[in-house]
């Protein structure tokens, strides 16, 4: 299919590796120029060489924290983009007993107040063409509470809530505002939260990867290429009319009739 977006410039964050770099790719298949952001430098450029050998695109990098000022205002210097996809890295795991005040800010900065500034700097350009598309990587969590995760539930949350409200307000203009809710992704961050149950139940690595893909009904975890390939379609000419849903990518895992 023809998603009818070639020419297009997006930004997307957090995209050296992972759900994001998923993301990126599939754009940049798409024929979409790319503004590509990460903290690490070499991952980076590692990630953004391969996307420029594979396709005619643009690529940009920008080594940034995202979430902080002037990381932002670094990737947004690149502007202006048709298309942002929002991604940071997530909280770490815990017990509801174990954050103080600086670990949720820090939590809200990461997951809800840093894609809210991201929307609030381009949907203006965006409103003005009257063309844009915007997807929120968040999580499952966010229809499910993943228990030991309660900082990434509790932003996330927000995010969704700001999300629901703004999508309404701009997508008269030609935007569109979703979230993309993915469960357990084969990447790092799976990798990472693999490892503390490992450690936790001192079992192999191997046998934590089958306890938990024996959870989702797929039976396997899902891949960024899957996720990138849901992303572009969201950023696409066809999905003009899907506007502020929470779409659930998790191999059926959360048991909901809707
Ligand atoms: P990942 O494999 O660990 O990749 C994270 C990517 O984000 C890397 O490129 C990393 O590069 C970059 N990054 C992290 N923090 C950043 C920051 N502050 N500024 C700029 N770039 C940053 O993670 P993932 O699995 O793709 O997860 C992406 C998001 O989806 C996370 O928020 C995660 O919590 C959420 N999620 C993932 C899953 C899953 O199963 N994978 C499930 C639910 C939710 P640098 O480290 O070099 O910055």
């Amino acid at each position: 299919m023809d998603l009818g977006i070639a020419g297009k410039r997006a930004l997307v964050c957090a995209s050296s590796k992972g759900l994001g770099r998923g993301c990126a790719e599939a754009l940049a298949e798409a024929g979409v120029d790319l503004v590509m952001n990460a903290r690490g430098l070499q991952a980076l450029e590692a990630t953004a060489a391969d996307i420029r050998a594979r396709h005619q695109v643009n690529v940009v990098t920008v080594a940034a924290d995202i979430t902080t000022e002037a990381g932002r205002a670094a990737v947004l210097a690149h502007g202006p983009f048709d298309i942002l996809v929002t991604n940071a890295g997530g909280p770490p795991p815990g017990m509801w007993s174990d954050w103080g005040r600086e670990d949720f800010i820090k939590a809200l900065d990461a997951n809800m107040l840093t894609p809210i500034a991201l929307m609030q700097a381009v949907l203006p350009g965006m409103m003005a063409k009257g063309w844009g598309r915007v997807v929120n990587i968040t999580s499952v969590s966010v229809k499910s509470p993943v228990a030991v995760l309660g900082l990434s539930n509790s932003a996330r949350a927000g995010l969704t809530g700001f999300v629901a409200g703004t999508s309404r307000q701009v997508a008269g203009k030609g935007v569109t505002i979703n979230n993309l809710l993915p469960g357990i992704h084969a990447t790092d961050r799976a990798i990472a939260l693999d490892t503390a149950v490992v450690k936790a139940k001192g079992i192999s690595m191997d046998d934590a990867i089958a306890e938990r893909a024996a959870t989702i009904p797929a039976g396997r975890y899902g891949t960024a290429a899957e996720f990138g390939a849901a992303c572009a379609f969201l950023c696409s000419q066809h999905a003009g009319f899907i506007v502020g849903q929470n779409i659930l990518l998790d191999g059926g895992a959360t048991n909901a009739t809707m």
